[in-house]
């Protein structure tokens, strides 16, 4: 075994996508690759959203796919009281303030600052205000340090960097006592001691925000690396319109896990040759830095002929 810790973190609110699958797919191929661990997180702290027939739905299609997890599934809504300690930690340490702006305050904020042409921006009104009489609601925000530029060597990207002064005072516990997204991702996959992010390039901007926090927690940060999106044929953002998109309705129509596995390993992968691989081969010449940088194509077409 080595140690190289990886994980897919669907969020159950609705089936597994064919984009889904390929990062769970490259996931497990480095995990297989490199005798490592792949672990199964269910991001299902929206309780608005998620639903347990989704869970059931993305299980299903990660059996038929073959995506055999080592750990897990673990479920975020279990770990709600670790995430109000973190939050606690931050706060008791000054990294984290309590922030008392109403939504009304802030929308017109936000507003005021569009008009003005400047990005929106929490202004850090309650930054030095300290605690407020304890019936006041409350968000809790993390004091997004300012200075300098937050920098990763992504995997498949190259090196990422965002200025400090762009990254907002980000909350990280909602006025109903519940965590936020980014902030559980981050303890998350620093108590499963996750060494390499493998997920969508829409979480990009997610990172340095993460990033930050994984610092001000003390916590060692992983590797990232940004999977590119699919596209339709029309080179948007790949959807419904462009034909199935959901795993199991490849399944459905009679497509074998092979097929669609080998499908997906090749878009946006340069490989050099065209022959089907086996899983045995394609774990052999699975390699994540030559995933394309650019977003791939889906085309059904092109699939029907495997
Ligand atoms: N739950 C997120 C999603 O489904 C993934 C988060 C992550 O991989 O960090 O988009």
């Amino acid at each position: 075994m080595s140690d190289l810790r990886v994980r897919f973190a669907p969020s159950p609110t609705g089936y597994l996508h064919v984009g889904g699958a390929r990062t769970a797919l490259f996931n497990w191929l480095l995990a297989r690759k490199q005798g490592g661990t792949f672990i199964l997180r269910i991001e299902d702290t929206d309780v608005e959203r998620s639903t347990q027939a989704s869970i059931d739905a993305i299980l299903q299609a990660m059996e038929w796919l073959g995506l055999d997890w080592d750990e897990g599934p673990f479920y975020q809504t279990d770990n709600f009281d670790l995430y109000r300690e973190y939050v606690q930690k931050l706060l008791e340490a000054g990294k984290a303030y309590k922030c008392y702006c109403t939504a009304e305050e802030l929308t017109a904020k936000r507003e005021q600052a569009m008009k003005e042409g400047r990005k929106p921006k929490y202004d850090g009104t309650c930054r030095e205000l300290g605690e407020q009489p304890a019936d006041k609601p409350f968000v809790v925000r993390f004091r997004a340090p300012q200075e300098g530029e937050v920098a990763f060597d992504d995997l498949i990207k190259g090196r990422i960097a965002f200025p400090a002064e762009e990254l907002d005072d980000l909350i990280i516990q909602r006025s109903d006592g519940t965590p936020t997204y980014n902030f559980c991702v981050v303890i998350d996959d620093a108590i499963m001691k996750v060494t390499t992010v493998i997920r969508g390039d829409d979480h990009v901007n997610n990172t340095p925000r993460q990033i930050q926090l994984y610092e001000a927690l003390g916590f060692p940060v992983p590797q990232f690396a940004h999977v590119p999106m699919i596209l339709g044929s029309d080179k948007a953002r790949l959807s419904k319109r462009h034909g199935a998109t959901s795993v199991m309705a490849y399944r459905d129509m009679g497509f074998l896990p092979e097929a669609l596995v080998n499908y997906l390993v090749r878009l946006g992968w340069s490989h050099g040759d065209d022959e089907i691989f086996t899983r045995e081969e394609m774990i052999q010449k699975f390699d994540i830095t030559n995933i394309g940088r650019s977003a791939s194509v889906f085309n059904t077409e092109k699939l029907l002929w495997l």
